[in-house]
């Protein structure tokens, strides 16, 4: 037997992460999109902690991918929450709410370390924290992009659990299992995917960020067609 559609699989942790009502729109909203991004923390109760905190200004996404693979609901997927800070081209915060955002911890851009260790290090006290060493090449991306040159490998269990959870998405909210086009993988381009219906990044939506980033390998998503991105 399978799961129906609108039952929570038995794979997806919907209690340890739950976010109070008061951290999230319970308006329930058609959903056409999924904008992947990445904590910039190294646990899933870190993003938590935060955003279930009442002055957090109702920011959160519904799913957070743990580095293990472990899939964490936070809120239903059919309500909303901020979690893409638009402030042009998101009229009533349109983007928002018609998408469903997948977190998938990272620690994001990485630096060489400043006192010349052999180290790569994250962005806590002004990138001094180790991340990995130099010579451990797989866990971590070297590419060119938005100002840094390394970027911290997404797990294989992180990936076998992203695409489990957007095939679910997708069948669910009966959104296009499609990934932009190669040309417009890496770039923001706002006004194209304001209309786009697919799996995007944030820093598609944003030149200012560096989630999903170059470290993502979309062909972990695949069998997905690529195409033009869609009006709505
Ligand atoms: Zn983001």
């Amino acid at each position: 037997m399978t799961t129906p559609l609108n039952e929570l699989p038995s794979w997806i942790d919907s209690a340890t992460f739950r976010l109070p009502e008061s951290s999230f729109f319970r308006q329930r909203v058609p959903k056409d999109l999924i904008v992947l991004h990445a904590t910039a923390s190294s646990t899933a109760r870190s993003v938590f902690e935060t955003w279930k905190r009442p002055d957090n200004g109702k920011i959160a996404v519904a799913y957070v991918v743990e580095r293990d693979g472990r899939i964490y609901e936070m809120f239903p997927p059919d309500c909303w929450a901020y979690h893409l800070g638009m402030r042009t081209r998101n009229p009533g915060h349109y983007n928002d709410r018609r998408s469903i955002g997948i977190e998938i911890v990272n620690p994001g851009p990485l630096r060489p370390d400043p006192e010349g260790g052999d180290t790569l290090n994250w962005w806590p006290d002004n990138f001094r924290k180790p991340w990995c060493l130099i010579s451990e090449e797989e866990k971590y991306v070297r590419r060119e992009y938005r100002g840094y040159r390394y970027y911290a490998s997404y797990t294989s269990e992180q990936e076998l659990a992203v695409r489990r959870l957007t095939e679910w998405l997708c069948r669910r909210f009966s959104i296009p299992r499609i990934a932009p086009p190669a040309t417009l993988r890496d770039v923001c381009d706002p006004d194209t995917f304001c209309r786009f219906r697919g799996i995007a990044a944030h820093h598609n939506f944003r030149p200012d960020k560096f989630d999903v980033g170059p470290a993502w390998n979309w062909d972990c998503l695949l069998p997905i067609a690529t195409s033009r991105p869609q009006a709505a």
